[in-house]
């Protein structure tokens, strides 16, 4: 039988990175298996619903290069793939289950169910629907039932559970579990407005759909006794299960905006890469060899093993993620990263730069940073000239004698052809040399003037991206118009 997964999600706002990895593993395991990757919206529960994020879910999972190959917008032979629009299907099957006496109707209002979880809480038991004390088909008797029917009351239907036994089922990440009846809740199937809950709805298509395998988060584990008792009182071979360790904050919390980002679109926005992501996800609860960090899709796909998912929960390392981002970064295409870069430069207006002179930006500066889009704060000289200077660094690196060189320098400078960093290195050198001051020296100063800050990229392959223009005219603007104002801010700083 050929292997069918699906990713369920429910649009209630944007994708999480949980998410993502839920669907991540699922397309994984398909792949790997040549079989089909199923999206399937789970949209029942309407007072959830965020208007867009279906076409959030999509979008985010195409960028990340995750396609699906039955769904909304593709089709397929089990569609719709919207559960909205199969709401006649599980209608039909809560019937069934009504007419196999494995589930039946209840008529309690929501008044009466508060009473009832207040009753229970006084007495010390855990809140569960009480089917002896309750209004239902079994209290009120049959021909009550159906003459409240006949006069339109509202109604639900629940799943009739066992009072008594265990209910058993394995899950290829957990092993075997099995859980007392007693503590299953008599599960709303179908709600009072005709819409099915998630459990109903979820286990029904996944039998029509002919999905081999669910696989998703650990949150879904508690749910899964009564997904079994829906798979037996339909007479339905079950799926297999794998339940996905929790993602947890570096304090071992449950993983939470508080902590930073968990949305897949702000990640994106932030600059990380989709290959970045992808792989820092992938790691979240498996680790293929156990080694490596660095794995393409690919890989992952030819090594993909649910039967090593660990058990413990994953924790989310944002710095990790970084890590991995930069190795991207170092190991892109510089003409795809310019072009990258240069939408960047364009959303923040800073003006027009060729491609060519963006290559250069690039290559200058990918080693310095872990996110694309950090090279236009880092390297923001290269994208304007300096307006602020740093105060302390100005004091290291600025003297009377480096002052007097200037005129000097600005002379050696114009006459460097070609206007490359070897040779522009070989030139300042001799320079120091001949003026007998250090090479060190002139390189600060050179620093200070090109950039206004201490850190940046090496001082003359900075020079060879400027260009010699754009070089003397900010050496000529630092000493006419810069340094008078320093000077002004280091004598007030004095006086202070
Ligand atoms: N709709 C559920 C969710 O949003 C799907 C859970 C499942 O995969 O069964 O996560």
């Amino acid at each position: 039988m050929s292997v069918r997964v699906r990713f369920a999600p429910s649009p209630t706002g944007y994708l999480h990175i949980g998410g993502l990895r839920t669907a991540l593993y699922n397309f994984l395991f398909a792949r790997h298996h040549g079989g089909t990757f199923v999206l399937r919206i789970e949209d029942t529960d309407k007072t959830r619903y965020v208007e867009g994020s279906v076409e959030n879910i999509i979008e985010m999972l195409h960028w990340c290069g995750l396609d699906y190959d039955e769904g909304p917008g593709k089709g397929g032979p089990y569609g719709p793939y919207v559960q909205s629009e199969r709401t006649e299907i599980y209608r039909r099957y809560a019937q069934e289950l009504l007419d196999k006496g494995a589930a039946y109707i209840a008529f309690d209002t929501p008044e009466e169910l508060e009473r009832m979880r207040q009753r229970q809480q006084q007495a010390g038991i855990v809140p569960k629907y009480d089917r002896t004390t309750m209004r239902n088909q079994f209290t009120l008797g049959e021909e009550e039932t159906q003459r409240l029917l006949a006069e339109g009351v509202p109604y639900v239907i629940r799943l009739k559970v066992p009072l008594t036994g265990v209910i058993k089922f394995s899950d290829i990440v957990r092993g075997e579990i099995s859980v007392p009846a007693r503590d299953v809740d008599d599960q709303i199937l179908l709600k009072s407005d005709g819409f099915p809950t998630y459990h109903l709805a979820n286990v029904v298509d996944d039998h029509l759909m002919h999905i081999t395998h669910v696989i998703r988060g650990e949150e879904w584990l508690p749910s899964m006794p009564k997904h079994v008792l829906l798979y037996e009182a339909f007479g339905w071979e079950k799926p297999q299960f794998a339940h996905l360790p929790l993602l947890l904050n570096p304090d071992r919390s449950k993983l939470s905006k508080r902590h930073g980002h968990v949305a897949v679109e702000d990640f994106k926005k932030e600059g990380y890469f989709p290959e970045a992501l992808i792989n820092f996800v992938a790691l979240l609860g498996w680790n293929p060899t156990g080694e490596r960090e660095i794995y393409s899709l690919q890989e992952l796909i030819e090594l993909f093993d649910l039967k090593k998912v660990n058990k413990a929960g994953a924790i989310f390392d944002i710095q990790k993620l970084r890590w991995i981002n930069a190795h991207y970064l170092r190991h892109k295409d510089p003409k795809e990263l310019a072009r990258q870069l240069q939408q960047y430069v364009q959303e923040g207006n800073l003006g027009d730069f060729s491609l060519e002179y963006l290559e250069k930006v690039v290559i200058l500066l990918r080693e310095r940073v872990d996110l694309l889009p950090e090279i236009l704060t880092f390297g923001d000289y290269l994208f304007h000239p300096p307006t602020h200077f740093e105060q302390e660094y100005f004091a290291r690196a600025w003297s009377d004698d480096i002052e007097a060189l200037i005129p000097e320098l600005l002379a050696l400078l114009r006459q460097i052809e070609p206007w490359e960093h070897m040779v522009i290195w070989e030139q300042l050198k001799g320079f120091a040399k001949q003026q007998g001051t250090k090479i060190g020296k002139v390189m600060n100063a050179l620093r200070l003037m090109l950039t206004g800050k201490s850190v940046g990229a090496g001082m003359t392959e900075t020079m060879e991206v400027l260009g010699k223009e754009e070089t003397l005219r900010r050496i000529e603007q630092f000493v006419t118009q810069h340094l008078p104002a320093l000077r002004q801010q280091v004598a007030e700083n004095a006086s202070e």
